[in-house]
């Protein structure tokens, strides 16, 4: 078994800003301060629309990048053993009411003779969740892509997050988590396979 920080290379993600619309969203920005009944003029709120824009450049940026570029850095290495990085922090929106949702995704796969850079999953995980998403489709995104452009043996994804669409509205249920799962390869078709890793992302947690 192979663990690791996520965080240990300092490559810059491109930030494609430019693809974002910034006066547009502003002018969106302004008209939902209007619509709701608020003075967009006021003092505090005439810097709101920018910063709004600023804001959804940055949640949305994985629109404009493509994740399979992280992959491109995989290098030949025997080590045919389960590679796993655990708790890797996200953020993402959820694309039916555009509110944040947060958590950790656990990564595990089984290498067909090309290994990762640790820090590269981290990498797939920021370029899926940055933009307007659902949970269930982004843990099978990157369970799809380290088999079919890693060509992993095995992939074990899961996704752990709290939705604020249901914590500070709707229901309003705070603290309640949703876990979605992805097994593709031998870690869908061997189940003692499926036990370890499964052992390995939930090992030492205290649940
Ligand atoms: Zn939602």
């Amino acid at each position: 078994m192979k663990t690791g920080s996520p965080s240990c290379d300092a490559d810059v993600p491109d930030r494609a800003d430019h693809a974002v619309d910034h006066a547009r969203i502003e002018r969106a920005a302004r008209e939902i301060l209007l619509a709701v009944g608020e003075n967009p003029d006021r003092e505090g709120l005439l810097e709101t629309p920018a910063r709004v824009a600023r804001m959804y450049a940055e949640m949305f940026s994985g629109l404009h990048t493509d994740p399979k570029v992280h992959l491109r850095k995989a290098f030949t290495e025997k080590y045919d053993e389960i590679v796993l990085v655990r708790d890797i922090a996200f953020n993402s929106v959820c694309e039916h009411h555009l509110l944040p949702f947060m958590g950790h995704a656990h990564i595990g796969y089984l290498p067909n003779g090309r290994v990762l850079g640790l820090s590269k999953l981290a990498r797939v995980v920021e370029a899926l969740s940055h933009r307007p998403q659902v949970q269930e489709r982004m843990t099978e995104q990157i369970a799809d892509l380290l088999v079919h452009d890693l060509g992993a043996k095995g992939v074990a994804v899961v996704v752990e997050a709290s939705h604020t669409c249901m914590t500070i509205r709707g229901v309003r249920k705070p603290g309640s988590v949703c876990v979605t799962s992805a097994m593709k390869g031998l870690f869908r078709s061997n189940i003692s396979s499926r036990a370890e890793v499964m052992s390995l992302i939930y090992g030492g947690r205290s649940q």
